[in-house]
């Protein structure tokens, strides 16, 4: 799949070569990728929002986290077509489960045909809904809190903070949250009069994100510069 050089910049990565992101791709991530995602890529390709789907690169470093840390009961904020979906179904065991927000359906039904070729459909459990409400209904059985492996946003930036919260009580000690698209572009790094209108709140909201994680004593962080970046928390306690 080819990309212009802008397209590239915000659907393959932040790195300043737009050879060595490519290199990177084509040497050590496409070769490597399970072909349900390819199949998803392609069937992606054809939807107007198609650079919104999570970097396949991004894509490989989060299955490696699923595996490294076994995990089994998930959540994901924030689906689209589904290649993250995707991607956390075909890293967790075969009785592992996700739950899926995100309050577009019609989405996420353009790869469910792939989702369900590849045989994992059993272990998704998608709830058509905004995120907040169903991360505090969850929250109101207390046989939820603690008890999630992992989980992964990459939804509306101005709630990456509530969905913070929320996530911290719900995911174990020892669990990770990933956050998506935390470095917007290379934007948080750029002054605000270079930024176009249209991201100039989901920039400031990003980096009000940025600055509280990092200082967020629950929690070890690392900033991954993949994709439109990756932060990794694990919570300690
Ligand atoms: N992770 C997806 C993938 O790999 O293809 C990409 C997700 S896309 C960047 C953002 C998604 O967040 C959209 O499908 C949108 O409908 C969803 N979204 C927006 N606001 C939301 C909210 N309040 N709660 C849950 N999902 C939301
Ligand atoms: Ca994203």
């Amino acid at each position: 799949m080819e990309f212009t050089r802008a397209e590239s910049f915000l659907h393959e990565g932040l790195l300043q070569s737009f050879e060595l992101t490519k290199y990177i791709l084509k040497t050590n991530v496409y070769p490597r990728e399970p072909t349900p995602l390819k199949e998803l890529r392609e069937v992606t390709t054809r939807h107007p929002g198609k650079l919104m789907s999570t970097a396949p690169d991004s894509g490989q470093l989060i299955g490696m986290l699923l595996k490294l840390i076994n995990a089994k009961k998930t959540i994901e904020i924030g689906v689209y077509t589904g290649y993250s979906l995707l991607l956390t179904a075909l890293s967790i065991p075969h009785d592992a489960m996700i739950i899926a927000i995100d309050p577009n359906k019609e989405t996420y039904e353009i790869g469910l045909p792939v989702i369900q070729k590849a045989g994992v459909e059993h272990k998704i459990n998608f709830i058509e809904s905004q995120a907040l409400p169903v991360l505090d209904i969850l929250l109101q059985n207390k046989d939820n809190e603690g008890s999630f492996d992992f989980a992964f946003v990459d939804a509306d930036k101005e709630n990456y903070l509530n969905y913070h919260e929320r996530l911290l009580k719900l995911v174990k000690v020892g669990g990770l949250i990933i956050f998506d698209n935390t470095l917007w572009g290379g934007t948080v790094a750029q002054p605000e009069e270079a930024v176009s209108e249209d991201r100039k709140e989901s920039r400031r909201s990003i980096i009000e994100f940025n600055n509280s994680v990092s200082i967020d004593q629950r929690i070890e962080i690392a900033l991954a510069p993949s994709g439109d970046g990756l932060t990794i928390c694990r919570r300690i306690r």
